[in-house]
């Protein structure tokens, strides 16, 4: 005979597919804007051109991640 605890499985954690925490992504959209620095009218890590706001655009989608989603 089982007892009711034996039956009762516990509930595997799937940690994979747990999304981004805010702050983790943060700090990588940060590392991403200083990586993708503008000189001589190429982006000094992926070489694409500035566009309108003077970043590349790597640079002004982590930009604009930052500006909208800080927390304070
Ligand atoms: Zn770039």
């Amino acid at each position: 005979m089982f007892s009711e605890g034996e039956l009762t499985q516990p509930v595997p954690v799937n940690s994979g597919s747990a999304p981004i925490p805010g702050c983790v992504e943060r700090a990588e959209m940060r590392s991403v804007l200083l990586r993708h620095v503008v000189e001589g009218g190429t982006c000094r890590s992926c070489g694409n051109p500035p566009d309108h706001t003077g970043y590349c655009f790597a640079g002004r989608v982590a930009y604009e991640r930052l500006a909208t989603d800080w927390p304070h």
